[in-house]
């Protein structure tokens, strides 16, 4: 798959070599991902980081820059950040930041890398407590998935990772959403012609969203569908990213549905393949904090918010409401 932006390759990790455009290479990768992988790493010099988001600090990018120097890395070297999110965010800010910008790929190892942390050019560490605030947006030459490498994951991240499939399915593919739905036995299962074919469509719609709007300015704010409730979920209830996200998307559809702006059919579609791939559609927490959680959030700009509405299964639009009309909306939701 090509894109303007980066490569996207699916293929196996030890075809890494040729996607390589300099001889001095510097891996950054997790212990973990070594211990697993660490044969079929191409021929390179190593950074091992220890795995897990407390990792993800300026401490840590401090240290890589330390080694860089120490291996006398210069402005030819090319960053390859193998790992999960964890790893290929602070593989990117490394690499972005060194001697003001050195290039990078990625062969991200987890599923939800795989189809989006690892897509879209943001990277970035978290400073107390701010989950990546600080950061870059900038392109990795190449990323390389190799769904070969999902194999070794706990069941938990298989399903976590399922949410963002959904998401990208339900704001831009409608075929995929169909695919997810006939297909989620074997999905889960990991079957590698169905696994390949979702890998390769989720990663579509992030980058054709991204594509537009690098920036933020608005068309990527659709990728947020789920998250603006998700995320008070999360912050209130310290569930797992991906669950809080499934539970916020049919929480985010319910309540448009409550305004005449989302079809309950789309939504009853929506929470059925959540169900499906074994993910809450609700959790016990209490709407009032939610509110407040999202006004919180949200102080920084004004009193709207913009957010995603499922203009049908596939399609999405963004909506502009004012903050005081949500959080009436999610008091009065049931
Ligand atoms: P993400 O944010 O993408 O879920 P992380 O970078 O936080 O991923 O990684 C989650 C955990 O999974 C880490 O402990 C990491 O070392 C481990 N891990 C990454 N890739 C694999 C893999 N292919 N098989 C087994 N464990 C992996
Ligand atoms: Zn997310």
């Amino acid at each position: 798959m090509e894109s303007d932006m980066s490569k996207i390759i699916l293929g196996p990790m030890d075809g890494v070599a040729k996607y390589l455009p300099s001889d001095s290479v510097v891996i950054i990768t997790d212990n973990n991902v070594r211990k697993y992988y660490g044969e079929k790493f191409p021929n390179a010099e190593i950074i091992e980081i220890e795995a897990g988001e407390e990792i993800k600090t300026l401490k840590t990018v401090e240290s890589i820059y330390q080694q860089l120097l120490s291996l006398e890395a210069d402005r030819s070297w090319f960053v390859l950040g193998i790992g999960g999110g964890v790893v290929t965010d602070i593989a990117g800010f490394v690499a972005s930041t060194y001697m003001r910008g050195i290039e990078f790929g990625f062969i991200p190892t987890t599923f939800l890398a795989q189809v989006d942390a690892s897509i879209g050019g943001k990277n970035g560490v978290n400073l107390r407590g701010y989950k990546n605030i600080i950061g870059t947006i900038r392109q990795p030459k190449f990323i390389l998935c190799d769904t070969g490498l999902l194999k070794t994951l706990p069941k938990n991240e298989i399903k976590n990772g399922f949410v963002e499939v959904i998401k990208h399915a339900a704001i831009g593919n409608a075929k995929l959403f169909s695919l997810l739905e006939k297909n989620h036995e074997t999905a889960l299962l990991l079957d590698d012609n169905i696994i390949k074919k979702i890998v390769h469509d989720s990663i579509k719609v992030k980058t054709t969203i991204v594509k537009k709007d690098e920036t933020e300015k608005l068309e990527r704010m659709k990728l947020n569908f789920g998250h603006t409730i998700g995320h008070a979920i999360e912050k209130i209830t310290h569930v797992p990213h991906g669950e809080a996200i499934a539970v916020g998307m049919v929480a985010e559809c319910k309540l448009f549905s409550s305004m005449g702006l989302v079809k309950s059919e789309d939504t009853g579609r929506l929470e059925n393949l959540i169900k499906l791939y074994g993910l809450p559609t609700a959790i016990r927490c209490m709407k009032s904090d939610i509110a407040e959680t999202i006004r919180k959030d949200k102080k920084r700009r004004n009193n709207n918010v913009i957010l995603p509405v499922l203009n049908g299964i596939g399609k999405c639009r963004l909506v502009d409401i004012e903050l005081n009309k949500l959080e009436a909306a999610i008091n009065d939701m049931c």
